[in-house]
């Protein structure tokens, strides 16, 4: 493994800013306390910040000693998650109901460390944007970014993201050619029909009725109708309707999510479900108020971007600890909205397979979102090096090479 030096010998600072991260945990939009932190830290290491941006974003500008107009962009997360930490360490999180339990404690730290190594060495020619982006979870803080004009006030040519992912061995990466993470959208479904007495049904129209043939009707769109080797998932996850035994309701409600990796398939589930539903509807004598709500699309990293990935990772940590054939996850990642701007990639580091875990973590090892989830302190300086290295290293390329 061939780490940055001077960031091998920072992991201490690193794992306390991290720690203290954790400690503070803050939601979506929220992110007062970490932004603040991340901007002083930049501007304490001479790095002209941006505040503000995608309401608590920051950006910070890191020019080489040669001067040049390309650039490129590193992104961080800094939300946390609404749910209650189990763990009992020191560092556990102080807001009751908020905690770090996606590791973006842990991204933040890992940007904030390469970004004082590069303004220290400015070892390159053109300009890094370091960008630490607010409201990952569920909130689209990225496209919020990108609509305050990220890429126009910083343009760049290139723009990577890194999340840890615990189960992969410490030390290790995986790098996806193509869908990295799947598209996430809910829809609700209002049917319309006309309630009755329940012992004389052909008075009304019946609204459970349609519900249940909708349902089933829905998973043919996933097994006759979408290419089987474009994987989706459609989940009804709530039904609602009635309120006693003797009674036809007049409507019924449905909701559910769907995921895909890619955008057509989001495009053919989205058209026939409503075809499907309001059509059904249409025959069973109701009507369907139909809302298809398109959250994330899938995360889709660029092929020439994910080779570069691959090559830098192979010289920081040899050809067998870079995976290429890890399964995309069903998870979804706001970072998707950026690799639809810009070329790009967006890596997984191995978080480790909870070895890390001490006293005073919950019941563990476990995935990300678990409460008893910590950050691996152990992988900072590579994560770090990652980043110095893939900078440097893009700035160094041909511009029309890959
Ligand atoms: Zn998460
Ligand atoms: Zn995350």
């Amino acid at each position: 493994m061939k780490l940055v030096e001077p960031i091998v010998g920072w992991q201490a600072e690193m794992a306390d800013i991290r720690r203290d991260i954790h400690a503070h945990p803050e939601l979506a939009y929220e992110e007062v306390r970490t932004a603040d932190l991340v901007a002083r830290l930049l501007e304490s290491w001479g790095i002209p910040t941006h505040r503000g941006m995608g309401v608590t974003g920051v950006v910070g500008i890191i020019k080489g000693l040669t001067p040049g107009t390309r650039a490129v962009g590193l992104r961080a997360d800094m939300d946390a998650l609404p749910m209650q930490e189990a763990n009992t360490f020191a560092h556990a999180s102080k807001h009751a109901g908020v905690m770090h339990a996606c590791g973006h404690d842990g991204h933040t730290a890992m940007l904030l460390a390469a970004a004082r190594y590069l303004a220290q060495s400015r070892d390159f020619a053109g300009t890094i944007y370091v960008i630490f982006q607010p409201a990952e979870e569920g909130f689209s803080g990225a496209k919020k970014m990108i609509d305050d004009g990220l890429f126009e006030r910083f343009p760049m040519e290139a723009v990577f993201g890194m999340h840890n992912w615990p189960g992969m061995k410490a030390g290790t990466f995986a790098v996806h050619d193509g869908p990295v993470m799947a598209s996430s959208n809910t829809f609700e479904i209002t049917i319309r029909g006309k309630g009755a007495h329940a012992a004389m049904p052909n008075l009304g129209h019946d609204p459970v009725m349609a519900a249940v043939q909708l349902a089933q009707a829905f998973q043919t769109i996933i097994t006759r109708e979408l290419d089987p080797l474009d994987p989706a998932v459609l989940s009804i996850t709530q039904i609602h309707s009635g309120s006693a035994d003797n009674v036809i309701p007049d409507d019924a409600v449905m909701r559910g999510t769907v995921r895909t990796f890619s955008d057509q398939a989001i495009d053919l589930i989205e058209k026939r479900m409503r075809e499907i539903a309001t059509l059904t509807c249409q025959a069973l004598n109701c009507s369907a108020d139909f809302i298809f709500d398109r959250r994330y699309p899938p995360t889709l990293n660029h092929s020439d971007e994910a080779a570069f990935c691959v090559e830098v990772l192979h010289d920081l940590v040899g050809p067998s600890a870079v995976d290429q054939t890890r399964a995309p996850s069903m998870g979804a990642e706001d970072f998707a909205f950026m690799l639809k701007e810009k070329p790009g990639c967006y890596v997984w580091i191995g978080n480790g397979d909870g070895d890390h875990r001490s006293h005073g973590h919950g019941l563990g090892p476990c995935m990300l979102h678990n409460s008893s989830y910590d950050f691996n302190d152990e992988v900072l300086p590579l994560g770090a090096s990652y980043w110095v290295e893939l900078a440097r290293r893009r700035l160094a390329r041909p511009p029309d090479a890959g």
